[in-house]
C-alpha cells in the first residue's frame, strides 16, 4: 500500500502489491539477530554455500582481463549456449539448438522471461504448491493470475483438472522440488503434459535442482519431442556449482520461439555480462569432476540429519529424492515451531506454510551448512524439542 505520508508519488500496483519473498525476509531477520551478535544456525537459505571452484572465477577473470567487459550478445555468447545444449542432451536427452537456448541472469530471471513471453493480463497460470515464492509474483509482474495447484505428495488429474479454466495459459511445474526435495515421477510429468496439450498450454519446467538428485532420476518434460514443443526450461548454474551470487541461467525454448522472446532481454538486461558467461562455460566443462563431488556432500548431511530429526518427538522426516532440502513433517504449528526454534535456539527453519497453506505442517530445512555446525544444529533442535513444553 501507498502510504498517506508519502513524499514520492505513487508507486505502481505491480509492486506495491507483491508479497514480500519469505526466504529474503528471513535471510534479513538472520543478518540482523547475527548483527546484534547472536549465533544463528541457519537452516533456510536457498544458496548452496559452496565456494565456487577457483578455475571458474580465473576464468571470469581472464576474460575481463582479455577485454570482455563490453555489451554481448543479447541472447548468450555461442560458447555457452553450445555448452548448455551439449548439457541438455546429456541429461535429459533433449537436443536442442544453440540458438534455442537464452542466456540470462540467474534462473529467476529466466522465468520472468518464459512468462513475459507467454502470458498476459487476465491469463492464467497454475503454479505448485508448495512451491518455489517467486512463482506467483513473477506471474502477477507479468499481468496474470496464479492459481495454486495442489501437489504437496503427487501431482494428479484431479486436481489439474478442478484447477484449469478458459483463462488458464500456463503450467509451471518444478522437479526436483523446492520445497520439498522430490523427483515427480515421469508418469506424474506425463499427466501434467497430457492436460497441456489437451488444452494448449506452455509448461514451464524449473529444474534447478536436476544436478543435485540421488538414487531416483529425474525425469524431463522436454525429453520427448512433443514436449520440447510446448516447453520453456529454466535452469541455473546456482545450485549446480554453487555459483547463486555470479546470476547466471538459461531458458530452453521450442525451435523458433527464442528469436521473440529474445526481444525482452534486449530491452530489459541486454546481456549477461561476457565475462560472468566465460565463468559458466569453464563449469560446464568442469561438470564431471564438481558436481558428483556436491552430490556426495549434501547426500550425506540429508541421510545424517533425516535420521536424527526423525528421532524428535513430534518430527517425521524422510530422506529427500534430490535436493539440499529437507521437508519434514511436524506435528504442530510450522510458523510457531520456526519462530521458537529462532527465538530460542538460534536456529533459522522456514515453516512449510511459506511455500503456500499446501505446505503447512512442514518446515523447510535447508542443509547448506558445514557439517559440525549442522551437527550442533540437531543437537540444539533434538534438546529443545518442537515445542516449548518438550523443552528439558
Ligand atoms: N527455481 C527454484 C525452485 C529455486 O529454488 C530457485 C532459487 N531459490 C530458482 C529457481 C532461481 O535461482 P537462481 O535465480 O539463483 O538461478
Amino acid at each position: 500500500m501507498n502510504s498517506p505520508l508519502r513524499t514520492h508519488p505513487a508507486l505502481a500496483p505491480r509492486v506495491t502489491s507483491l508479497k514480500p519473498s519469505a526466504t529474503v525476509e528471513m535471510s534479513e531477520r538472520i543478518r540482523q539477530s547475527r548483527a546484534a551478535g547472536r549465533r544463528i544456525l541457519g537452516l533456510s537459505s536457498g544458496d548452496p554455500a559452496l565456494p565456487t571452484d577457483p578455475r571458474i572465477i580465473a576464468a571470469a577473470e581472464k576474460a575481463m582481463r582479455d577485454g570482455d567487459t563490453h555489451y554481448s550478445t543479447p541472447a548468450g555468447q555461442p560458447a555457452l549456449r553450445e555448452a548448455i545444449a551439449a548439457h541438455e542432451k546429456r541429461r535429459s536427452g533433449a537436443v536442442y539448438d544453440p540458438t534455442d537456448v537464452l542466456v540470462t541472469p540467474g534462473g529467476k530471471f529466466a522465468l520472468l522471461a518464459a512468462l513475459m513471453g507467454t502470458i498476459g493480463p487476465g491469463d492464467e497460470v497454475l503454479v505448485p504448491e508448495p512451491g518455489w515464492v517467486s512463482y506467483g509474483p513473477c506471474v502477477r509482474l507479468c499481468g496474470g493470475t496464479p492459481v495454486a495447484l495442489p501437489m504437496l505428495d503427487q501431482v494428479d488429474a484431479l486436481a489439474i483438472a478442478a484447477k484449469i479454466t478458459p483463462a488458464t495459459r500456463a503450467i509451471i511445474i518444478n522437479s526436483p522440488v523446492n520445497p520439498t526435495g522430490r523427483i515427480l515421477p515421469a508418469e506424474e510429468l506425463a499427466t501434467v503434459f497430457e492436460f497441456a496439450q489437451k488444452h494448449d498450454l506452455w509448461v514451464i519446467f524449473d529444474q534447478v535442482y536436476a544436478d543435485l538428485s540421488y538414487d531416483q532420476p529425474v525425469a524431463f518434460v522436454q525429453g520427448s519431442e512433443a514436449g520440447r514443443a510446448r516447453t520453456l526450461v529454466v535452469d541455473s548454474l546456482s545450485k549446480t556449482f554453487g555459483m547463486t551470487g555470479w546470476r547466471l541461467g538459461y531458458l530452453a525454448t521450442p525451435p523458433g520461439a527464442a528469436k521473440a522472446l529474445v526481444k525482452f532481454l534486449q530491452h530489459s538486461i541486454y546481456c549477461v555480462p561476457p565475462f560472468i558467461q566465460a565463468a559458466g562455460v569453464a563449469a560446464f566443462s568442469l561438470y564431471d569432476e564438481l558436481v558428483p563431488r556436491y552430490r556426495t556432500t549434501f547426500r550425506a548431511r540429508l541421510e545424517r540429519a533425516s535420521k536424527a530429526l526423525s528421532k524428535v518427538e513430534g518430527i517425521d522426516c524422510t530422506m529427500s529424492d534430490a535436493t539440499f532440502y529437507l521437508f519434514p513433517k511436524v506435528a504442530g504449528d510450522d510458523a510457531a515451531i520456526a519462530k521458537y526454534w529462532l527465538d530460542t535456539i538460534d536456529v533459522a527453519a522456514l515453516p512449510g506454510s511459506a511455500f503456500g497453506p499446501a505446505g503447512a505442517g512442514h518446515l523447510r530445512l535447508s542443509l547448506t551448512l558445514s557439517d559440525s555446525d549442522l551437527d550442533e544444529a540437531l543437537a540444539r533442535i533434538a534438546k529443545a524439542g518442537i515445542a516449548p513444553s518438550a523443552q528439558r
